[in-house]
């Protein structure tokens, strides 16, 4: 297992993974490649794989095929600490992200204390730095159930970004969210980028994939069958798939 990360080598590698719920083949040889500070937005119908890609990379299922690499690291080698690795990847999914019965800021400032060691004041002192800097700094004192959808989908970025990860996962995180509230998150998602974070978003927001990704993945039956910038894969989809399912949803 090598440890050292290539200078300059991708955050995220995937090679030919594959993974099956009982009979059914659910990822099918899937290679990805995520380099530093980039966004990749991984597109394609409802069961086309997009969460169990982005649940394989943070080892929240078991690949049966294939191999994943964290910054150069072989993370689906059996000897990997499968928890430090989750530690180096933040996660937020569609919902229920926050614990209803911490503040938000105990929400935020739990993982920096409990994994990382740090004192209650310092992990309290960074988390209202972020939440200052995100907009958020007024709800530090607020339970989640006394949050908009949006304002929770927001804590629940800030607190993924608060352990500092390497890579940050977003499964359709407004999915949820009453139409209204989508742009206060993606907002948000555009400033984390702005900052350097590299991610890999499932989203059906076509149009913010468009503007934010630098690289597109369309999953059709857990095949990435194109991939591309987004000039590429919504501009001029080579693949008749991709073109019927972008002029079906857009
Ligand atoms: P997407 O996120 O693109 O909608 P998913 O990755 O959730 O797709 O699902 C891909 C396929 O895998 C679907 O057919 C889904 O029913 C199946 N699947 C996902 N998770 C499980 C599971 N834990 N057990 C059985 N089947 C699953
Ligand atoms: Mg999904």
């Amino acid at each position: 297992m090598s440890t050292a990360a290539a200078p300059g080598g991708p955050v995220l590698r995937m090679e030919a993974v594959r993974k099956s719920f009982g009979t059914s083949l659910v990822l099918r040889d899937v290679d990805l490649e995520v380099a530093p500070h980039t966004v990749t937005a991984l597109i394609g119908a409802s069961g086309s794989g997009k969460s169990t890609l982005l649940r394989c990379a943070n080892l929240l299922e078991e690949v049966d095929d294939g191999a994943i690499w964290l910054d150069g690291e072989e993370i689906t080698d059996p000897r990997a600490d499968a928890d430090a690795v989750r530690r180096r990847i933040g996660v937020v999914f569609q919902a229920y992200n926050l614990f209803p019965h911490l503040t938000v800021l105990q929400n935020i400032t739990l993982a920096p204390q409990r994994v990382h060691g740090l004192s209650r004041a310092d992990a309290e002192a960074q988390a209202r730095e972020l939440l200052d800097r995100l907009g958020l700094v007024a709800k530090a004192d607020e339970y989640p159930d006394r949050l908009s959808g949006g304002q929770q989908q927001r804590t629940a970025i800030v607190r993924a970004l608060a352990v500092r990860p390497r890579l940050l996962l977003l499964d359709e995180i407004t999915a949820a969210l009453d139409p209204e509230l989508v742009g206060e998150v993606l907002n948000l998602v555009r400033e984390v980028k702005d900052e350097g974070m590299t991610m890999v978003i499932a989203t059906h927001e076509m149009a913010f994939a468009r503007e934010v990704a630098d690289q597109v993945c369309f999953l059709d039956a857990g095949v990435v069958l194109e991939r591309g910038t987004p000039q590429e894969v919504f501009g001029a989809p080579r693949e008749e798939r991709t073109q019927k399912f972008l002029r079906r949803i857009v």
